[in-house]
């Protein structure tokens, strides 16, 4: 099938179990309640200030990768996005049926990935994003959250962790891990639960499940840098948060607290946190806001800021260079949203051979079209979601045809986004996290 016959998929009225029956539950009176509920006492000044404000120009729609790779259809421009559902909410008093209530969702769910690159672009810095979370919020309060994203709430509401991983087999994982590290690194231990240590490092839930070997990497770096770390045994270790993105705001910053109290049950100094950008959104962004602190219980930095720290107090050291040319994805919410764009590259460089930049870059970079939880709307929306990063798929064509055959991607979700778009447009390009690389080149003096 072509691209633009492929693009001509039905892409609103796709099967989705959590929504369909979720809106047959509903009734007039009830959305309408549950709408007024939530503007009246969840949101203030910020909504009318953007709503207010916006002057309905377009100049944020380029920004868009979906619009961009929709063949700039309205429906995907940023603005046209609001004007789909919180307009419509604002305009009718919440008075809208079920069925509109499945399209608010169809759009918050699966057609934003909240990564706020359109924010940029607006002379006003209105944040789409924000009043797209708002639409979610309201979806969850109405019971109509796409299926797979509310298994994984139910998995963190239920077992604290996104993938329903019980404690004996998280612990478990970490022996295995451990066991295989020791091949190579004889002494070394995953400290579990072990008090006053400087660092508690801690994961997202798909890490035992799915990417186990990341925990052995990121365990060889910790034991060959010699700091003092840990991880706890109880919940509080998965630091991902589906409920930031499903609208379960409750939940999500529950999930937050538990992760700070592991920390705090322990007595380490700091946390440092793995590879995954939205996870350390929801620490930054969302998760003090919810829990009304005003400052962190300790302080929390994510990998790239601890790999950059390693290399540059001299802990670790590179022992060659990995040869040929790799590229950087900026991850939306550790470069956009945090600007660690530069200790991203300087360790990229200190550990490659050269480094070619895609364009744009940094703060401006394309999302992966997997983030704020689109990836986790699950199979029925795939094809949708492939489909809407064309654009990306070009900006990483262009490096591919310089020469470029990796992509280094700090995020875990770029990393679904990413790969699935490289299979589908035949990219020949393979995507390494940055302890992938700093694990394989890395001065191993403790290793046999
Ligand atoms: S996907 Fe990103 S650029 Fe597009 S509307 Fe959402 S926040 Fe804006
Ligand atoms: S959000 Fe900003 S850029 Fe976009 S239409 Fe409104 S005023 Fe224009
Ligand atoms: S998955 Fe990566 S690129 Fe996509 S929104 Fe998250 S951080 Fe941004």
């Amino acid at each position: 099938m072509s691209e633009a016959a492929e693009k001509k998929i039905d892409i609103v009225n796709i099967e989705d179990t959590g929504l369909d029956q979720g809106i047959a539950r509903l009734t007039p009176e009830r959305i309408e309640k549950v709408i007024n509920q939530i503007i009246d006492t969840e949101t203030g000044v910020r909504l009318k200030l953007y709503v207010d404000t916006c002057v309905h120009c377009g100049l944020c729609s380029d920004a868009c990768h979906w619009y961009l790779s929709y063949d700039r259809n309205p429906r995907f421009s940023p603005v046209g996005k609001v004007r789909q559902t919180i307009w419509k909410i604002l305009e009718r008093k919440g008075r809208l049926s079920p069925a509109e209530v499945r399209e608010l969702a169809v759009v918050a769910y699966t057609e934003c990935n909240l990564c706020r690159r359109c924010q940029q672009f607006c002379p006003f810095g209105i944040e789409i994003a924000y009043m797209i979370a708002l639409v979610r919020r309201i979806c969850h309060k109405l019971g109509v959250t796409p299926l797979y994203m509310q298994d994984t709430c139910h998995s963190h509401s239920a077992a604290l962790n996104q993938m329903w991983v019980k404690e004996d087999e998280w612990t478990d994982s970490l022996q295995w891990q451990e066991d295989e590290a020791r091949d190579e690194f004889p002494h070394l231990r995953i400290p579990l639960a072990k008090e006053g240590a400087e660092i508690m490092y801690s994961v997202i839930g798909p890490e035992p499940k799915f990417r186990t070997q990341l925990i052995y990497q990121a365990a060889s770096i910790l034991h060959e840098s010699g700091v003092d770390w840990t991880m706890p045994a109880t919940p509080g270790w998965d630091n991902s948060n589906m409920c930031m993105f499903s609208g379960d705001a409750e939940m999500a910053g529950r999930i937050v607290k538990e992760h700070f109290e592991a920390a705090l049950r322990l007595k380490v100094k700091r946390i440092v946190m793995g590879e995954c950008g939205h996870a350390y959104r929801a620490v930054y962004d969302v998760g003090n806001r919810w829990n009304a602190w005003k400052m962190f219980p300790l302080p929390v930095i994510h990998s790239v800021q601890f790999f950059h720290e390693l290399l540059t107090s001299g802990r670790i050291k590179v022992r060659e260079k990995m040869p040929g040319k790799v590229s950087f994805n900026d991850p939306c919410n550790i470069s956009r949203g945090m600007g660690l764009h530069d200790m991203g590259r300087h360790v990229t460089r200190a550990f490659c051979e050269e480094l070619v930049e895609m364009t744009p870059n940094r703060e401006h970079n394309l999302c992966c079209c997997a983030g704020g939880g689109v990836i986790n709307c699950g199979p029925p929306w795939k094809k949708k979601r492939v489909l809407g990063n064309s654009a990306k798929a070009e900006q990483l064509r262009r490096v591919a045809d310089q020469g470029v055959s990796i992509i280094v991607a700090p995020c875990h979700n770029c990393h679904g986004g990413l790969d699935d778009i490289i299979h589908h447009y035949n990219l020949p390009l393979k995507l390494k996290f940055l302890g992938d690389i700093i694990y394989e080149y890395m001065e191993k003096t403790r290793a046999e």
